[in-house]
């Protein structure tokens, strides 16, 4: 079981630290955030330390997904939302705070006045195509 034991998440998830718990199983938790975007705001949070979206294995960061699926769908009925936004930040410049995967669970409410999204570019097509190729190599 891979932990760091510096790592708060690694403390809540484990139930070290108490948290108000959606939802477990072996290998998740998921809690509400302290600091919520909306209300119900919830991290999907893996027992196991894995710093961010690089590091998580493949078969773990399909299974969050699924669990988020799960719980979003759980608690957009039982808050009555009218949308729901899944964000998952890796790197300091990307807002990450805590160096341990998450998967935020963010229920919309038509109302609530939140801002979650970016400032869209106008890109060329040259630019465009020139992105596309560095991808691709
Ligand atoms: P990030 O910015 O890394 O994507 O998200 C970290 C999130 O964890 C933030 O939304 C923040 O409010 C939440 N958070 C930080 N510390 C704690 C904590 O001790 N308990 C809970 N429940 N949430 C936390
Ligand atoms: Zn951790």
């Amino acid at each position: 079981m891979k932990r760091d034991d510096n790592c708060i998440f690694c403390r809540i998830a484990n139930g070290e630290i108490p948290s108000r718990t959606v939802y477990e199983d072996e290998e998740f938790r998921v809690i509400l955030d302290l600091g919520p975007a909306t209300r119900g705001h919830a991290l999907v949070l893996p027992k196991e330390h894995y710093a961010d979206l690089f590091e998580i294995p493949e078969e773990l960061a399909a299974k969050a997904m699924v669990v988020g699926k799960k719980t979003a769908a759980q608690m957009k009925a039982a808050l009555c939302a009218d949308g729901f936004n899944l964000v998952q930040n890796n790197g300091a410049c990307a807002g990450q705070t805590v160096s341990h995967f998450h998967l935020h669970l963010i229920p919309r409410y038509e109302s609530d006045g939140q801002k979650i999204g970016w400032n869209p570019s106008e890109p060329s097509p040259e630019e465009l195509d020139e992105t596309l190729k560095q991808i691709l190599g």
